[in-house]
């Protein structure tokens, strides 16, 4: 589909169970019809590379580990003077070192005092931890209980020659550094970062710092996603707070246009008599009002301005937090070449009744602990409307509750999406 059909396709499609509506499954298939993934690469120090999206496969130009070594620091020995039953002595003849190899060859009824990772001596091809093995003077004895090749690391056991170690649009984490310092890698090829351009509509916001006038309120919004675009790989272009003015409005979305990939606004896209975002970037682009299913979030812009796409999120705060995880950053991922766009859900036991109708898909704000049995539950933070940010902020999952469920009680299943990962 071309970017044309698929703005022109948006504007048709309804939910079945409300007319109008678009469900979140219509909404997601319609931004990745749109969007294509960049192909800009640049070579990064691979200290650099956390979290940045990884361009192309990489294979190992060598075996990881690259030569048979020992997982244990023992007796080095050869197999076939394991004894059948009873014990046997073995004469200790030299050591081997991590990085100090035993350069003899070993005979039969010898054997090598080895340290982990030393590489395994010629002839031998199983090690005895030195827990096992008595220790008389140069000599060791060891019982029969013990198998062919015990507490030995095979050559190329974590990677192998010509192996793919890490594949194109990985999300790089920590241990992909590791990885690829593993292989001999200082460097890898990653996408370009990303730039992305926000800001926050409405008359009666103030940044802070300022002091507030009657009937105005602190932009909230604009720090969220300063937070949350900070865990993307973007860079971030805050263009602050735009007026509900015509003019205003006009100049920052034709100046965000030519500098940004994606451009991001909160506010203004609902249907009340100040909301003038759909009437300008309909006018400078090729956007599509959407009234989404779900719960909090239902007003959404999105469609392209230029070159870059563009995002208008809700005003209430937890609306805009609600619709960024699940529509945009989904999308900058996919923007980035990256595979896996979605976090992980999973079901625990909600300790919480929860009202809901069907019809929407409702994303609830949670936390997950361990009840007192320690299983894993989920309870609700407390208000839920769309402006109390307070539940977000005291949350760590969202409890997601598809659009044909209905409310639930203390000890049924949920599905939840963790914030936070250990990466
Ligand atoms: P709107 O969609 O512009 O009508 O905004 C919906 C609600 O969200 C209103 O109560 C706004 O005052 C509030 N709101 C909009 N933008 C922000 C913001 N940046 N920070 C905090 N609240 C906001
Ligand atoms: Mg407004």
């Amino acid at each position: 589909m071309n970017k044309q059909d698929a703005i022109r396709h948006t504007s048709s499609c309804a939910d079945a169970t409300e007319p109008g509506l678009l469900s979140v499954e219509q909404a997601e298939q319609h931004i990745f019809d749109l969007i294509q993934p960049l192909h800009c690469a640049e070579r990064v120090d691979i200290r650099r590379a956390l979290g940045r999206t990884l361009a192309d496969d990489v294979r190992s130009t060598i075996n990881v580990p690259p030569h048979v070594n020992s997982a244990m620091d023992g007796y080095a020995i050869r197999a076939v003077d394991i004894p059948a039953d009873g014990t046997t002595q073995l004469t200790i003849a030299g050591s081997a070192l991590a990085g100090t190899p035993f350069t003899g060859s070993v005979k039969t009824g010898q054997c090598i005092r080895i340290m982990t990772g030393a590489k395994l001596p010629d002839g031998c091809d199983t090690v005895i931890m030195q827990e096992q093995a008595e220790v008389e003077d140069e000599r060791i004895r060891i019982d029969a209980n013990h198998r062919v090749g015990e507490n030995v690391r095979q050559a190329g056991e974590d990677l192998s020659l010509g192996q793919t170690a890490i594949p194109a649009g990985k999300c790089l984490q920590a241990s992909d550094l590791g990885l690829l310092a593993s292989i001999g890698m200082g460097e890898v090829s990653v996408t370009r970062s990303l730039r992305v351009a926000f800001f926050s509509t409405g008359d009666e916001l103030r940044s802070v710092g300022s002091q507030l006038a009657e009937s105005e309120i602190y932009d909230s919004n604009r720090y969220s996603l300063h937070g949350m675009l900070q865990r993307q790989d973007a860079e971030l272009i805050d263009m602050g707070v735009i007026a509900d003015n015509p003019d205003d409005m006009k100049a920052a979305f034709a100046d965000a246009a030519q500098v940004a990939d994606v451009i991001i606004t909160t506010g203004g896209v609902s249907v009340g008599d100040a909301d003038y975002v759909k009437a300008i970037v309909a006018e400078l682009g090729k956007v599509n009002f959407w009234k989404l299913a779900i719960k909090p979030g239902r007003p959404m812009a999105f469609g392209t301005l230029g070159d870059a796409l563009f995002f208008g999120l809700p005003g209430n705060p937890v609306a805009v937090m609600v619709t960024f995880y699940q529509f945009v950053q989904p999308a900058l991922r996919y923007l980035l070449g990256q595979k896996e766009l979605r976090p992980f859900r999973f079901q625990v036991a909600s300790a919480s009744p929860i009202r809901k109708r069907p019809g929407r898909t409702e994303y609830q704000r949670g936390r997950l602990d361990s009840a007192a049995d320690g299983r894993l539950q989920v309870s609700l933070t407390g208000a839920q409307g769309s402006g109390i940010l307070r539940s977000m902020s005291a949350a760590n999952c969202f409890i997601v509750l598809a659009a044909d469920q209905g409310s639930v009680e203390p000890g049924d299943p949920v599905t939840v999406e963790p914030f936070h990962g250990l990466l």
